[in-house]
């Protein structure tokens, strides 16, 4: 339930609203803007309890009952649009953030290589994985603990932010450490107790789709990362599972506008992931940027013939460049810079 006080409400008013929502045994959130608070009520049972025992108190405007599952999220409860600030790089704002490395880290070599090579092209954050969801338990699982020394050693040396995967709750402590993105995957959108553990930090998540989730469902994993107070959300559209098999996953282009109309939270875009195929990316990157997207994700090898894992969807940092040239006209076409 959200709880819309009138402009000018005093604390007291407020906190007379906070009362009887403890009362009922349920938690609040407060949203205090420039304008009004919003108090937003959180509860498994809210839709036993009358929004009348809220409208009748002094100050309230209005009692809007969320019938969608997922409230924090919401453009309801936080009408502006959220930015995320990485280390000095907003998210969210008039610059299109782009990510950019490999999918896994594979040494330092490789990693330096292509670190320095995205930073050249324009990338601002430098992707990697360390700890890889791999479908198969015999391929490369990533370096580990040594991947994430590596990363920190890019953002050491070329001053750079670094995003990378926390596949499970044990590994949330030592990335932290490390990265200053902690990227939720496709696979784990659900996994409710790694979301619940990530809440109670204050580092960004980005919170991947899942291969099979819905907007909403995807929104109410995004709540799971809000509900302790971790504001720092970031939202990524990877493609989604389809009966179509020409690409890895089709991409959902419409969830970047549902976003954009229902939450606040700023959404990027993998196309990697999504085309499966080098060849097939910067079109569907342009595709994104164009579509609003606030960012994107692309895997970049400097040889991907030789790369462990998603080496045919890895562009070369020529490649790369090329791409970067072609999207700078797209982003200012839609208001936006790179
Ligand atoms: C990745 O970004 O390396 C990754 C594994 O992506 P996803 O979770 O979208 O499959
Ligand atoms: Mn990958």
């Amino acid at each position: 339930m959200i709880v819309e006080m009138n402009k000018g409400a005093s604390d007291e008013q407020v906190e007379h609203v906070v009362e009887r929502a403890h009362s009922y045994g349920f938690e609040v959130q407060l949203n205090l803007g420039t304008e009004k608070t919003v108090v937003a009520i959180l509860g498994g049972n809210t839709g036993k309890v009358q929004t009348d025992v809220f409208a009748v108190l002094p100050g309230v405007e209005s009692v809007t009952r969320v019938m969608k599952p997922y409230k924090l999220a919401s453009r309801e409860f936080h009408p502006r649009a959220s930015k995320v600030n990485v280390s000095g790089v907003e998210i969210g704002g008039q610059r299109v953030v782009v990510m950019a490395g490999p999918c896994a880290v594979e040494s330092e070599e490789q990693l330096m290589e292509t670190a320095k090579g995205v930073r050249e092209c324009g990338a601002s954050i430098v992707r990697g994985g360390a700890f890889k969801p791999r479908t198969s338990p015999f391929s490369f699982q990533g370096l580990e603990e040594d991947g994430l020394k590596l990363l920190s050693k890019v953002k050491t040396d070329l001053g750079m932010p670094v995003i990378t995967e926390v596949l499970d709750t044990p590994h949330i402590k030592i990335i932290a450490e490390h990265a200053d993105i902690l990227q939720v995957g496709a696979r784990n959108m659900q996994n409710f107790a790694l979301l619940k553990e990530l809440s109670k930090l204050r580092h960004p998540i980005l919170l991947k789709r899942g291969l099979s989730a819905t907007v909403a469902e995807w929104l109410t994993a995004a709540d799971y990362l809000l509900a302790e107070g971790n504001r720092r959300v970031i939202l990524c559209e990877r493609g989604i599972r389809t009966f179509e098999d020409s690409v890895r996953f089709s991409l959902d282009i419409s969830s970047i506008s549902v976003i954009k109309h229902i939450s606040h939270l700023p959404i990027i875009v993998d196309p990697s992931h999504a085309a499966g195929h080098f060849a097939y990316v910067p079109s569907i990157a342009k595709a994104a940027i164009a579509a609003g997207a606030d960012g994107l994700l692309i895997e970049v090898h400097p040889n991907p013939e030789e790369a462990l894992v998603d080496s045919l969807q890895a562009l070369t940092i020529p490649n790369f460049e090329r791409l970067m040239a072609e999207l700078r006209p797209i982003a200012e076409a839609v208001g936006r810079y790179i």
